[in-house]
């Protein structure tokens, strides 16, 4: 076949919004009966052969202690070089697809997912990581039809950039994807972060081994199998859920370990990085190393904030998805004047923000991932609480008899140093810091030093000055930066995400600057009619 092939242009998924009497919250309600009310076994996946080791673990809701939705095996070392072997060899036959068959598979994915498969995964996504029916649309629809519609789109782009050629000369640039395995680690908070760290090396022709979050495995299953009916072919991807650290040490110790795909924790990230390093004489090539991870993002108000935008966005930025998004704002800065004029409307609002399953519509708020996770967040509200350095003012109860629920809580901190205005605590908990109206500029300088990281931020200023000096002061301190805006819900092909420091390598999931990493260029020069002596113009006699 002929022709230079155009991927189509991407629009945004539509977000649905499941209010009353609509089709799609039928279709969610009937999926969450369904998946709710049974248990699937989840398998290792090798070559799309299900391999059952036996060792299982419990899938249960983190909402409901005796909701049991399945059980999934572990994978260990062995499975992990079985697998490695399979998507290493996988590879060789994908990577020879033309790009419009592979393009393909992924648009044909996000198709079904934003038909057949949607209410699926949103109720995977829901009952499996706790998530409401509206976070869950941005997440597990949305956002995974985006990156695949997005990908395929931006890598065309790349592979349009071409060199110049010279007269009897055809120069050209090669995409190759890189040359071994991509080893794909996901977190549990997002069910398109999965979706992306595996689909998009497998979308540019990488062959990829894919560790979800021991939290996400039920949506991490559904979506490689969705991949599966879209014709991705085995091996492709292998599905390996299992123990972190047998599966990096058979991942990492490879020569073939090409690149590392990584969503989670800063801690995590840097001990990969660490084994990278000391293994490095051991790959055949420098494996390429993508690492977005934590954040204490912040919002900071100047003295002529708007205040019910202000107090709305620390609502919506801290608490949606039990504050566990990297980019959920847990700091903020207000000036007196400001404070004293939304505090208490902003505890009021706080407390009443409803809490219990996501089953129930009305619910806001909802659990917290696990008894680790509860256990840490509840551990610095009651530190908060029994501190003289800090006020526990909206919230601060917490329950684990049914479920892992944690109330929306604001912390008043009287020192900008206080370890909840610094620690990325990933839960519920905002802490505010209120500063004299009169320390503006010295209050920028506070917020850029308080915290490791760089992710996410916010500035509120009605006055275009206290903008720019944020801009300004700030520029290094957050990658993804909102001005009069909450600094989550960033989405794909508008605001390119990832942040610098310690939060990450700033590689911008869903863009052109994340694909450019898993492709590995060839430059070709062809030369029409080479010359055919050794003698060159200068060299001859006057
Ligand atoms: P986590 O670091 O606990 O786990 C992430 C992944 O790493 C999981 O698959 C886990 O099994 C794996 N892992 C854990 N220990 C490992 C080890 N020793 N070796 C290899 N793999 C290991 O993170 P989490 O709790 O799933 O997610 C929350 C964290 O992720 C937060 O810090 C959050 O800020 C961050 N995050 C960042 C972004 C971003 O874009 N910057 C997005 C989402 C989440």
């Amino acid at each position: 076949m002929s022709g230079t092939f155009r991927v189509p242009a991407p629009v945004n998924e539509p977000i649905h919004s499941y209010a009353p009497g609509t089709p799609e919250r039928a279709e969610l309600k009937a999926a969450l009966g369904r998946i709710g009310s049974q248990q699937v076994e989840i398998p290792v996946i090798i070559g799309g052969e299900a391999v059952r080791t036996g060792k299982t673990h419990e899938i249960r809701a983190p909402h409901d202690h005796d909701l049991l939705l399945g059980v999934w095996h572990e994978a260990g070392p062995a499975e992990a070089r079985k697998a490695i072997a399979n998507t290493v060899a996988a590879r060789r036959e994908w990577e020879s697809w033309p790009w419009e068959d592979r393009a393909a598979v992924f648009l044909k994915a996000a198709d079904l997912l934003a038909e057949t498969w949607r209410s699926t995964l949103n109720a995977a996504t829901m009952l499996g990581q706790s998530k409401n029916a509206f976070q869950s649309e941005i997440d597990a629809a949305c956002e995974i039809v985006d990156f695949y519609r997005f990908g395929a789109h931006f890598a065309d782009r790349i592979f349009e950039q071409q060199p110049i050629s010279d007269r009897g000369v055809w120069n050209r640039m090669e995409y190759r994807p890189l040359e071994g395995f991509v080893y794909a680690v996901s977190p549990f908070n997002f069910t398109a972060i999965g979706a992306n760290l595996a689909g998009t090396p497998a979308m540019v022709g990488c062959g990829v081994l894919w560790k979800p979050s021991k939290h996400a495995v039920l949506s991490g299953y559904y979506t490689y199998k969705l991949l599966e009916e879209a014709g991705l072919p085995p091996g492709v991807i292998n599905f390996v859920p299992g123990n972190p650290a047998g599966i990096t040490e058979a991942a990492m110790s490879h020569p073939d370990f090409a690149g590392l795909h990584f969503t989670g924790s800063t801690e995590v990230f840097q001990s990969l990085w660490t084994t990278v390093g000391r293994n490095i004489a051991t790959y055949r090539s420098y494996p390429r190393l993508v690492g977005e991870t934590g954040g204490k993002d912040f919002i900071v108000a100047h003295p002529s904030a708007d205040h019910a935008a202000l107090r709305t966005a620390i609502i919506r930025g801290s608490f949606e998805y039990q504050g566990q998004k990297c980019s959920a704002a847990s700091r903020a800065y207000i000036p007196r004047s400001v404070w004293k004029a939304i505090r208490d409307d902003l505890v009021d609002e706080t407390n009443e923000l409803r809490m219990g399953v996501p089953t129930d519509f009305r619910n806001f708020i909802n659990a917290v991932i696990d008894r680790g996770a509860f256990s840490s967040i509840t551990g610095y509200i009651d530190r908060a609480a029994a501190s003289a350095d800090a006020d526990v003012i909206a919230g601060g109860e917490y329950s684990d008899a049914e479920g892992f629920f944690i109330r929306p809580t604001l912390i008043e901190a009287r020192r900008p140093d206080h370890e909840s205005m610094c620690d990325e605590i990933f839960g519920p908990v905002m802490s505010i810091y209120v500063y004299p109206d009169n320390e503006w500029s010295e209050t920028l300088d506070t917020v850029d030093r308080t915290s490791p990281y760089a992710l996410t931020g916010a500035v509120f200023s009605q006055d275009r000055t206290g903008v720019r000096n944020a801009l300004d002061r700030l520029r290094n301190a957050a990658g993804n930066f909102y001005i009069n805006d909450k600094p989550t819900g960033a989405v794909v092909g508008q605001q390119p995400f990832g942040g610098g420091r310690a939060s990450g390598t700033n590689d911008k999931a869903g863009s052109a600057f994340n694909i450019i990493r898993w492709l590995t260029p060839r430059t070709i020069k062809e030369t029409m009619v080479p010359p055919t002596s050794v003698g060159y113009p200068f060299m001859e006699e006057a």
